[in-house]
């Protein structure tokens, strides 16, 4: 597990499937309107009134008593986007069957992202993947929690000069753990679940509420290789 050293006032990333020959225009430079709500426009007009142009918005913290009872209680109820972006996903397996059983720790998968509060990125990231990953994050309810697994998915692993895939995830969505390796033992992946655990108990694990705060360098970045953008700017 690794720090995380991101330099949100960087310019916006350029990174596999970026075509561009300035490094710093989006594909979609007309996302933002003049009162800072989402334009939507890679939506078609019939499909506009349809959803929300509103910003995501930080969460607002309880008195710190309950807080610490909610973040406890978020904890212990883990439940997890069983998404494979790529091989290192099998390692799911092994974790929520008899061996390790993840449920006796109060973690489950969910087969939707309207039921999941953590996202295991379980490997490489191509940029149609990224397209299925920005829309099922931004789905999931929050408090909301990213794991990163495998080296793939934390700084491109042998994928680094790929023409498809991405470097690195946490350019964007936030990433709370990462657990490196290629791939990482289930014993690994337990553990960075156990840590994830330790952060949201002691109120550290603030990933949804940096992307909120950093919401226009990460679509920036998102709208820099996704170049097929027919969705809204933010999927509520
Ligand atoms: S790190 Fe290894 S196991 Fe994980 S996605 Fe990459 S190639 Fe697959």
């Amino acid at each position: 597990m690794i720090d995380n050293e991101i330099n949100y006032d960087s310019e916006p990333v350029a990174n596999a499937g970026d075509n561009s020959s300035n490094p710093t225009t989006s594909a979609y430079p007309d996302w933002r309107k003049d009162d800072n709500t989402l334009t939507n426009a890679g939506l078609p007009d019939e499909e506009q009134e349809w959803f929300c142009d509103a910003r995501p918005q930080p969460a607002r913290k309880s008195w710190q008593p309950i807080e610490d009872f909610l973040n406890w209680a978020r904890a212990n109820s883990l439940w997890i986007l069983a998404f494979g972006t790529g091989c290192g996903a099998i390692e799911l397996r092994p974790l929520v069957t008899s061996r390790y059983d993840i449920s006796r720790l109060g973690m489950q998968p969910r087969p939707t992202p309207r039921q999941a509060n953590v996202f295991m990125i379980g490997g490489y990231v191509s940029i149609k993947t990224l397209k299925r990953i920005v829309r099922s994050y931004e789905q999931m309810q929050g408090p909301k929690f990213v794991v990163a697994v495998c080296s793939c998915a934390i700084n491109g692993g042998m994928y680094w000069d790929s023409y498809n895939t991405v470097k690195r995830i946490d350019e964007y969505i936030p990433v709370d753990v990462y657990v490196t390796g290629c791939m990482p033992r289930p014993e690994a992946v337990l553990a960075g679940f156990t840590k994830l655990k330790e952060l949201i108990k002691a109120g550290k694990a603030e990933g949804q509420n940096l992307y909120a705060e950093k919401f226009d360098w990460y679509k920036e970045n998102q709208k820099k290789v996704i170049k097929d953008w027919n969705m809204p700017d933010y999927n509520w």
